[in-house]
């Protein structure tokens, strides 16, 4: 890798010369933006579940199975309202709204935490293909709709003790009356709604109008949990395109599977800085 200056200035004008952006955004992002997992803030805020449950962390306490959907709503209302209903946009997100706000842009996230909609950026411009916090299923998929939990989040916080909501506010199917989940990718029952084929229709619909222009991809914080949806084809983009050029923000794994020689500029170094650098 060139020196960092030099890759912030490549990166700059890659930005800059771009007639059109796509962002690609993994876990990596909003961990960079502060959306903490473990440590204090999880300690903090899951104490009463943490003694009860004995939860280490939060993302293997999203795998729990709970025995009641008292226990299980009460545990999810807490962290939804933290990761998906914080009011101020996380600094991250908005300095990279700022950064490529004035041009033709679309993001693709598997993220499900909706900060980008929340910093601002246009939702009709948002494809979160792994689902949203911010929604209900039924868990059994028995029909293709998705209710917003937005207000029940708002209840079951209020309500909450011991670890249980009340169970005359537990929500279930209006269809089938089977237990409901949060929207999220993580079974075969995971719901893909009409909004949800719109944003995909989207997507290829950007893709298109990109081919053949300048293109500045920006990746932050995507791994190999599922590479196949952002990843590899942003590699392959990239490559199949003369004049894409492909911005990776990465701490562990800035490098490409593809050889895309001057078209990468890799960064493994801190997101807060190099989004503040590229900004100035
Ligand atoms: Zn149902």
């Amino acid at each position: 890798m060139f020196n960092y200056e030099s890759r912030i200035e490549n990166a700059k004008k890659a930005i800059k010369e771009a007639d059109y952006i796509l962002i690609g955004a993994g876990a990596g992002l909003s961990t960079a933006a502060g959306l903490e997992y473990s440590g204090d803030k999880f300690k903090n805020n899951f104490g009463d579940f943490i003694n009860k449950y004995h939860f280490t962390d939060l993302y293997t306490a999203t795998f729990y199975d709970f025995q009641t959907q008292e226990e299980k709503w009460a545990f999810w209302a807490r962290l939804i309202n933290l990761n998906r209903y914080n009011k101020e946009p996380l600094k991250l997100y908005s300095e990279i709204f700022n950064l490529i706000k004035d041009k033709d842009y679309f993001v693709l996230t598997t993220n499900v935490d909706a900060q980008f909609e929340i910093a601002g950026f246009n939702k009709g411009n948002i494809f979160a293909t792994q689902g949203d916090y911010g929604m209900l299923q039924c868990s059994k998929a028995c029909h293709n709709k998705l209710y917003s939990n937005k207000e029940l989040v708002v209840k079951w916080l209020k309500d909450t003790k011991d670890c249980k909501v009340p169970s005359d506010e537990v929500m279930y199917c209006p269809v089938c009356n089977e237990e409901m989940d949060v929207n999220l990718r993580k079974d075969a029952y995971f719901i893909e709604d009409d909004y949800w084929y719109n944003q995909s229709d989207k997507y290829s619909e950007f893709l298109d109008k990109i081919k053949g222009k300048k293109v500045a991809l920006i990746e932050i914080g995507v791994g190999f949990n599922t590479p196949g949806i952002i990843r590899f084809p942003f590699e392959q983009l990239v490559k199949e395109n003369e004049n894409y050029s492909l911005i990776r923000i990465n701490k562990e794994h800035p490098e490409s599977w593809n050889d895309l020689g001057e078209k990468l500029i890799a960064f493994n170094e801190d997101t807060n800085k190099i989004i503040e650098d590229l900004r100035n």
